[in-house]
């Protein structure tokens, strides 16, 4: 027996190379960190039958994974035929004008500047390659151009960094916006529940099997949290470091630069609500 709190989501064991579902393959970048977890998932999809693949998130620019993901699509009989960002951070992004250049592939994303090619990506676009279908649902809040993928034929969804395997993400102020972040994470949790959506594919750490759970747990952590930093600074502590120190005392270190964009992020919500 342990006394380890339940994991929200149900998370699956291992994050590692191979099938996640009947469409979707997961290519584990090797970058490691306590921000990326256990590396950043580059997800290959595909119709089954089908000789076509979409490539979600590349990841790093590191040359033997972004070859990698083209073998492991080789080896089951598939040609990438297109890549799609969930969002520019570099540990997604970052390799996709190489693995263009490899494929021979167009990029498409939200942000203009991350595109190869003329086409863009955005809300109710559905993307059909070789059978397989995508929605592209937008979930901005952990930065401004964050796209979640809806795989309706898994009943699954991609949703980048908006919702990870483990633990919780990061808003990344001053892009990143809160107000915007709880709509997205609404508009997943609609997917759950209207669209039968049950796994998440994210873009970091172990498949969830309950999506709806997840973000359930995602809806309430941002409350509890908001609720500290709100009673953090009524006990006066005006600066974001000191409501990081206040209010993340039982994070690791490490990770207390992010938790102050985080916390940044949550002023701002409170400020332009008039509720600090
Ligand atoms: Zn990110």
């Amino acid at each position: 027996m342990t006394d380890a709190p339940v994991l929200p989501g149900r998370p699956r064991g291992e994050v590692r190379t191979g099938p996640a579902t009947a469409r979707a393959v997961n290519v584990l970048a090797p970058n490691p960190s306590a921000m990326t977890l256990d590396g950043t998932n580059t997800w290959i999809l595909s119709e089954p039958g089908s000789a076509l693949a979409v490539v979600v998130d590349p990841g790093p620019l590191d040359e033997g994974h972004l070859r990698r993901v083209v073998e492991v699509a080789e080896q089951a009989g598939k040609r990438i035929a297109l890549t799609l960002l969930t969002h520019g951070h570099p540990d997604h992004a970052e390799g996709a004008a190489r693995f263009a250049e490899l494929t021979g592939t167009r990029v498409r994303a939200l942000d203009p500047e991350l595109r190869l090619g003329d086409e863009g990506l955005g809300a109710g676009d559905v993307i059909e390659v070789g059978g397989l279908e995508l929605r592209v649902v937008p979930t901005p809040g952990h930065t401004a151009d964050s796209l979640s993928f809806h795989l309706p034929a898994d009943r699954a969804v991609l949703t980048g960094d908006t919702v990870l395997g483990r633990g919780t993400t990061v808003v990344a102020h001053p892009d990143g916006r809160l107000g915007d972040y709880l709509d997205s994470l609404r508009r997943l949790r609609s997917l759950t529940v209207d669209d039968g959506v049950h796994t998440v594919l994210p873009g970091h750490g172990p498949v969830l099997e309950d999506a709806q759970g997840a973000i359930e747990y995602y809806l309430a952590h941002r409350a509890h949290r908001l609720a500290q930093v709100e009673t953090a600074v009524e006990n006066g502590h005006r600066s974001p470091a000191e409501v990081v120190a206040h209010v993340y005392a039982d994070v690791d270190r490490s990770l207390w630069p992010a938790a102050e964009l985080s916390v940044r992020a949550q002023l701002v919500y409170l400020e332009e609500r008039g509720l600090i």
